[in-house]
């Protein structure tokens, strides 16, 4: 499964299933310039406001050969309608795709009526984009009954398929939040053998990074996951390299800021964003306030690197000062700010912390009674001054709920002050955080997870052997919570079952488990 050739095998399995998929279009009218269908990489919306949507797309007759599509600027037209059939078209235009950005092109759809779906395409010539489903954000003011939202990370290409998609798609969420990692900058690396694992196709330039998108995209359920509903998104690490901060990757690379920009600028001409700095807020009427943040851009370098290394290492406490260093910022400085205003300022029931990596205490020893313990560096344990800080600016906040990825497995934890200390006596739950597992990225044994889970008060559940995703019901009175976990994910039809479930309700941090 893991060797290139039969990788390129099921890669052209999947986009001959894709073309079977796609839309039949008489030759006669196709697109002047090109023969070739141009929206093999289907649509996307996101960023919903009250009275605004952004939709994207990407031309790119075959998702596997760049030169598919000439080098020049296309003028594409774009239908925003009431319905399905478009025939009550509530607002259209035109948008320049053009090669300096891949043919890619994101609209800000404005004047929009807040709380309602609609359905969206692009027309090249006489191409016609799938049509993609998407909603605005409630009024301001408003109190939703009820928000249905879908939470995935982490979907290496070639360690599974995206079952998990398709069964997002089937949820019919309001919208999805994805929490980074959604491309891996490398091929296929061998998960028996991970002291010799080679990495294969590292992506450097932006024409690769630009390769893999194409190739993530030209997934069908992946597609279906976008053409359902509205995205929030931000990144995590392997949308540029494995553990990099902003001025180092794993591997030293002089010139990693030129990678850096490559792999940013291919991230944004890849998602349907507003804007270029991620850590955005939105909110869900009343119900909710999403705070999305980019726990990667702005860090500062990791605690404790082994010299002539750049990335991540785990490190004992008491042999690293810089873990409690408070001059040391996961978000940095104006992020920081930022977040504790939005916080403070929120009126909202619920304030959904959406980020990367996980917020709980994981002492990968036991902690021995908080003095000392084992940290991995790249996850907020390796930030752990930041992190009390951000315990302080959420302790105001009213039903702080933290979703979060990266570390490809169900977590479950309450969050505190002092997180190696689980008696609430001057230590109560701050928040409550929900961790996904990843869509397909591979993880430890369940076995290591749960002696994690064993060794560290704040965790209260943990499963590391299961794919899938977070379904989310939020209610004014209650938080409902579905760990969603895939039969088998090599499997492209795989079923799913939910692992667990819990609930948080209104005014009360910490967590119920019902199932
Ligand atoms: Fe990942
Ligand atoms: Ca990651």
């Amino acid at each position: 499964m893991r060797d290139g050739r039969r990788l390129l095998l099921r890669t052209a399995a999947r986009v001959a299933a894709l073309a079977a998929a796609a839309p039949y279009l008489p030759a006669q009218a196709r697109s002047a310039v090109s023969d070739a269908y141009p929206f093999t990489l289907g649509v996307a919306s996101g960023a919903p406001l009250p009275d605004a949507i952004v939709l994207w797309t990407r031309l790119l007759p075959d998702p596997l050969n760049a030169a598919s599509i000439p080098p020049i600027a296309q003028q594409l037209r774009w239908e925003v309608a009431h319905d399905e059939a478009f025939t009550r078209v509530a607002a259209k235009g035109t948008a320049v795709a053009a090669p300096a950005l891949a043919h890619s092109v994101n609209v800000d759809v404005r004047g929009l009526a807040p709380g309602r779906w609609y359905w969206y395409r692009f027309m090249l010539g006489d191409a016609v984009s799938p049509v993609g489903r998407t909603r605005t954000a409630p009024a301001p003011g408003s109190m939703p009954d009820m928000l249905k939202l879908a939470v995935a990370s982490c979907q290496h290409w070639e360690f599974g398929h995206y079952a998990a998609h398709r069964h997002i798609a089937q949820a019919a969420p309001d919208l999805v939040a994805f929490l980074g990692d959604y491309i891996y900058e490398w091929g296929p690396y061998s998960l028996q053998h991970p002291a010799g694992a080679r990495r294969v196709d590292e992506s450097f330039t932006l024409a690769q990074y630009r390769a893999r998108y194409a190739q993530y995209k030209s997934d069908a359920n992946l597609q279906a996951a976008h053409h359902a509903a509205p995205w929030l998104v931000t990144w995590d690490d392997h949308e540029v390299a494995n553990d990099y901060s902003p001025t180092r990757d794993e591997l030293l690379s002089p010139d990693f800021a030129q990678r850096r920009e490559a792999a940013y600028q291919a991230y944004f001409e890849h998602q349907p964003l507003r804007t270029q700095r991620l850590y955005q807020r939105y909110d869900w009427g009343q119900l909710a306030r999403f705070h999305v943040l980019d726990t990667r851009r702005y860090r500062s370098v990791h605690a404790c690197q082994a010299a002539g290394r750049g990335g991540s290492s785990s490190v004992h406490r008491s042999a690293c000062a810089a873990l409690a260093d408070p001059r040391r910022s996961m978000l940095g400085g104006e992020q920081e700010a930022w977040l504790a205003q939005g916080l403070k300022e929120s009126t909202a029931r619920w304030n959904i912390i959406a980020q990367q990596t996980l917020m709980a205490q994981m002492s990968q020893v036991p902690p021995a009674n908080g003095k000392d313990g084992r940290f991995w560096t790249d996850g907020w344990d390796g930030y752990q001054a930041a992190r009390a800080r951000l315990m302080d600016a959420m302790r105001g906040a009213r039903n702080p709920l933290v979703l979060s990825g990266d570390v490809h497995t169900f977590f479950a934890a309450e969050l505190r002050r002092d997180p190696a200390r689980a008696d609430s006596a001057g230590n109560p739950v701050i928040a409550t955080e929900f961790c996904g597992t990843s869509i397909t990225s591979s993880s430890r044994p369940q076995a290591r997870t749960q002696q994690y889970v064993d060794m560290n008060p704040g965790l209260r559940f943990g499963r590391s052997d299961r794919r899938g995703f977070m379904l989310l019901e939020l209610r004014p009175d209650r938080a409902a919570m579905a760990f969603q976990a895939l039969d088998e994910v090599r499997d492209p039809r795989s079923g799913l079952s939910t692992l667990a479930s819990f609930t948080v309700a209104d005014g009360i941090a910490g967590l119920r488990m019902t199932k």
